[in-house]
């Protein structure tokens, strides 16, 4: 039987918001929802800014706004109000103190769990998702350094590439090699530096980043491993040693923390993002988190994890809006990821964090292949170039946990699907 959570707030406005707003309406949730949302433009598409966006023409603006009739679903969308501060606390009976602009709209004085505060007022609720993503890392230094997360970042972007530019990217991670192969399309003199051996070494480990570094050098790119940067300056980079690298525009993509600091002091566990357990629940009764700004108990992979995964922004917010109405569904995915670089299409799907071996699938210097990590008779993870079809049934087989044959599952003549032990 579905729970009244009373008034709903979702803090953020990007895809996760959205998604939880969506599910609650789509499980028959009518009362209130309130999205708080920083960005002034309408929930939009993140995966397009590095892809799409940068490769269009200059005189194109590529649509990136989800697809959501927001008022036809009741949802009460604020734009342009970010969330700064919350107060949490049971008060059966009402308490919240002070007549507020959310109140005049808000749930009745039974259902308050506390109140979230914006440069416009105070908003009331029951129930308070965090959606609020992630911002970029920057580095120390006075020297204009962009990065690439808002529309407004990817169109700023858009607007410098041109032939001859010396664009330094700081990061080979997924959004430095995307930005490096549209920067590189637009006939930029492109320099991506990174202090780890490899291109996605953070993310899938130097043994497999290093089978991608020679896409760099194939499209023109100038990669630079091993490489840390002290400091952006006027002009380029301050290298360690009194090193120095020119550039007339930097990227700063050496990755995200997530967007948490309004909930500073009000009692939700904070932990690599919100800690939320394996329901998408905070620490405090009442309190959500997805998406970005995170982490959550994997039941599959028995740790904490955050992901900063569309497919997670996706699908977490389906478990915590049944959660919201009374249920007790657990997230535990299989998480998905996928990047377009140099031409080629990478998807990962798992977490090889416990894995304990690595098998090749195909030829990793030739066009299509595989890494696949396993952990114990079982695949971890998979990580494909060009073969969705492999990631697809390899992902099947991470969520089945069926046992594997390493030298099957080794083998490109043999589907992945059959690559099960006898
Ligand atoms: P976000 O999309 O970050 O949305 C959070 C929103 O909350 C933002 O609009 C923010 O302004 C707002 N906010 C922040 N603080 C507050 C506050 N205090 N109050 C109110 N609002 C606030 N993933 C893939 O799987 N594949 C890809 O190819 C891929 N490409 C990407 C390319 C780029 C350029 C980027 C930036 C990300 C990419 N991702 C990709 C990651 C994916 O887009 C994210 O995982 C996803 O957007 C997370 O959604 P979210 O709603 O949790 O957070």
């Amino acid at each position: 039987m579905p729970v009244n959570p009373g008034r709903v707030v979702v803090a953020g406005g990007g895809l996760a918001a959205l998604r939880t707003a969506e599910e609650l309406r789509a499980r028959g949730y009518q009362g209130q929802v309130t999205i708080l949302a920083a960005e002034p433009r309408p929930p939009y598409d993140r995966p397009p800014l590095s892809k799409q966006v940068l490769m269009a023409p200059p005189d194109a603006e590529p649509d990136t706004t989800l697809k959501a009739d927001v008022d036809a679903l009741g949802i009460d969308l604020h734009l342009g109000e970010a969330v700064t501060g919350a107060e949490i606390a049971v008060q059966p009976g009402g308490g919240a103190a002070g007549k507020t602009a959310g109140e005049a709209a808000g749930s009745s004085p039974a259902e308050l769990r506390g109140t979230v505060r914006t440069a416009r007022g105070t908003y009331p609720f029951g129930c308070l998702v965090a959606a609020t993503g992630a911002v970029p890392v920057r580095l120390p230094g006075t020297g204009r350094q962009r990065v690439l997360r808002t529309h407004d970042d990817a169109m700023a972007l858009r607007g410098l590439l041109r032939p001859g530019l010396r664009l330094a990217v700081v990061g080979a991670g997924w959004i430095g090699a995307e930005l490096a192969t549209a920067a590189a399309a637009h006939g930029c003199r492109v320099t991506v530096v990174e202090a780890a051996a490899a291109p996605l070494a953070a993310a899938v480990g130097a043994e497999v980043g290093n089978r991608t570094a020679r896409w760099y050098a194939e499209t023109g790119v100038d990669l630079r491993t091993c490489q840390a940067v002290e400091s952006v300056a006027d002009g380029g980079l301050v290298l360690p040693g009194g090193g120095w690298l020119a550039a007339d525009e930097v990227v700063t993509a050496v990755g995200v923390r997530p967007c948490v600091d309004w909930l500073a002091g009000s009692g939700v566990r904070l932990e690599d993002g919100v800690a939320a357990d394996e329901g998408m629940r905070a620490s405090v009764p009442g309190v959500y988190a997805v998406g970005d700004c995170a982490s959550f108990v994997s039941r599959r992979f028995s740790r904490r994890l955050r992901f900063e995964h569309w497919d997670v922004a996706l699908h977490a917010p389906e478990v915590a809006a049944a959660n919201i109405l009374g249920g007790d569904e657990v997230y535990d995915p299989v998480p998905y990821f996928w990047s377009e670089q140099f031409g080629r299409m990478v998807q990962y799907a798992g977490y090889h964090g416990a894995a304990d071996r690595l098998t090749w699938r195909g030829d990793p210097d030739g066009g299509r292949w595989a890494a696949c990590w396993l952990s114990g008779e079982r695949l971890a993870a998979i990580l494909t170039v060009d073969s969705p079809r492999d990631l697809v049934q390899g992902r099947r087989l991470i969520a089945s946990g069926t046992p594997v044959d390493e030298g099957l599952l080794a083998d490109p003549a043999v589907p992945v699907r059959n690559a099960t032990a006898a």
